[in-house]
C-alpha cells in the first residue's frame, strides 16, 4: 500500500514528478506502443549508450534488474561453488543473494563511518578462495576506491562495484560504475535514476565481457541469434528504456536538487548535538548524489516517532542488520559499525521535488526534537 499521501512530508517524489514529466513520457509509451518494439530495440541501446558516456565507460548493458546485474557480473566472471567473495553486511540483501545464487559464499566486513565498506578489514578476511570484492557505494557516495583496488591488485582479486544506489557519484571525477571489471545499477523506482517498474544496467570497459553479459541476458543468443549458451532471461524492456530515456534528461539537474537540499539539511542540523550528519556535499574529491540523507541518533527511536507525528515520513535502513537475521545464515560475526547503524540510522526525505519549506520543516522538526529533549 501506497502511504506517502498520508504524510505533509512524503519521503520519495514519484507522484510530483510523474505530474511533471507525464506529457513526455505518456509521448515515449504511444510512440513505442505505435511501432510494437518491446524487446531489444533502439531505445535500449540509445539508453546503454548514455550510460557509458555520462560515466566514462565502454560499455552498458541493460538488463531487468539491479539484482540481475549482478548475479549476471558473478556468472560472466565464472564465481561459483567454492569461491568467497568479500562484500558487507550493510547493504541490500540482493547484493548478497546475487553471491549466493552463484553457489559462493559471502564473506562480510563492516563499514566505515561514512557507511561504506571498511577498506582497512579487507585483508582480514582473505583467504584462498577469495576471488572477488563487492564495495557498495551506499546513498548515493563512492567507497574508498583508491584502498579497495589496491588490495584487489595485490591479491588478483576481481572488484565488482554494486552501484545500485549511487549513480553519478564520483571520485576525483571518476565515476561509480568505472573502477571495476563489471559493476552493477538498480532502476528501480526508488533509485536516482529509475524506470517504473524494475531495470538495472551493467558497465564494463571489457569487450569480451559485455559481449558475454549480451549473451547471458537474452537466453544465450549472441548478435546472430545463434545460441551459443544456456543464459538467462534477463533484458531490460524497451518500453522501460523509452521512460528512463525521458527521466535521464533530467538526471543531472536531480541530481543537483539533491546536492542543494543536502547542504541546506547541513545548515540547518550542523550544531545539534545529538545527531550525526552523512559527510556534506562538498568533501574533497567526492561527489555524493544523496541517493539518502541518513542520519545517525542515538535516540533514533523516539525521533522518528516524533517525526512521524509531525507529518514527516522517514525510512530506516536497515532495522536487523542481515548478519543478525536468522534465516539467512551468515555465521556468527560481529560488525559494530554495521549493527549501530542499524539501531541510529535515520534518513530524511531527500527527493528532487522536495521544496526549501519542505526541507525546513523537517530541519525545524528535528530541532524542536532536541530542544525540547
Ligand atoms: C536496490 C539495490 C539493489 C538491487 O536492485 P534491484 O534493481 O532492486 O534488483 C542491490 N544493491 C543495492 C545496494 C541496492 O540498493
Amino acid at each position: 500500500m501506497d502511504t506517502s499521501n498520508a504524510f505533509l512530508v512524503p519521503y520519495v517524489g514519484l507522484k510530483a514528478e510523474f505530474e511533471q514529466r507525464k506529457n513526455e513520457l505518456t509521448r515515449a509509451f504511444e510512440a513505442i506502443g505505435s511501432s510494437a518494439g518491446y524487446v531489444l530495440r533502439d531505445e535500449v541501446s540509445q539508453f546503454e549508450t548514455s550510460i557509458a558516456d555520462m560515466l566514462g565507460v565502454g560499455y552498458a548493458i541493460g538488463v531487468n534488474s539491479g539484482t540481475d546485474a549482478l548475479f549476471l557480473a558473478l556468472k560472466a566472471l565464472n564465481i561459483g561453488p567454492g569461491d568467497e567473495v568479500i562484500t558487507v553486511a550493510h547493504t541490500f540483501v540482493a547484493t548478497l543473494a546475487a553471491v549466493v545464487h552463484c553457489g559462493a559464499k559471502p564473506i562480510l566486513i563492516d563499514i566505515a563511518d561514512d557507511f561504506n565498506m571498511a577498506a582497512d578489514k579487507l585483508e582480514q578476511v582473505l583467504s584462498g578462495a577469495t576471488k572477488v570484492i563487492i564495495p557498495v557505494h551506499m546513498n548515493g557516495r563512492c567507497c574508498n576506491m583508491s584502498a579497495i583496488l589496491a588490495v584487489a591488485e595485490k591479491y588478483g582479486l576481481h572488484v565488482i562495484e554494486d552501484a545500485a544506489q549511487s549513480l553519478g557519484a564520483h571520485i576525483d571525477g571518476r565515476h561509480a560504475g568505472s573502477f571495476g571489471v563489471a559493476n552493477a545499477f538498480s532502476l528501480h523506482p526508488m533509485k536516482n535514476l529509475h524506470c517504473y517498474g524494475d531495470g538495472g544496467v551493467i558497465t564494463t570497459n571489457s569487450a569480451s565481457l559485455a559481449e558475454q553479459l549480451k549473451v547471458l541476458r537474452n537466453h544465450g543468443q549472441n548478435a546472430t541469434k545463434a545460441l551459443i549458451s544456456f543464459g538467462f532471461n534477463s533484458r531490460l524492456d524497451n518500453l522501460q528504456a523509452a521512460l528512463l530515456n525521458v527521466n535521464f534528461k533530467y538526471f543531472a539537474d536531480d541530481v543537483k536538487r539533491r546536492r542543494e537540499l543536502a547542504g541546506r539539511y547541513h545548515q540547518g542540523l550542523g550544531s545539534v548535538s545529538g545527531i550525526k550528519l552523512p559527510q556534506p556535499p562538498e568533501d574533497s574529491g567526492y561527489f555524493d548524489t544523496f541517493s539518502s540523507f541518513p542520519i545517525l541518533s542515538e535516540d533514533r527511536d523516539l525521533l522518528l516517532k516524533y517525526l512521524q507525528a509531525k507529518g514527516v515520513e522517514c525510512f530506516i535502513h536497515w532495522e536487523t542488520p542481515l548478519h543478525h537475521n536468522q534465516y539467512l545464515n551468515l555465521g556468527n560475526i560481529e560488525l559494530p559499525m554495521t549493527e549501530r547503524v542499524s539501531r541510529e540510522v535515520l534518513s530524511l526525505p531527500i527527493h528532487p521535488f522536495l521544496d526549501n519549506d519542505q526541507c525546513d520543516y523537517v530541519i525545524t522538526a528535528v530541532r524542536e526534537f532536541f530542544d525540547g529533549y
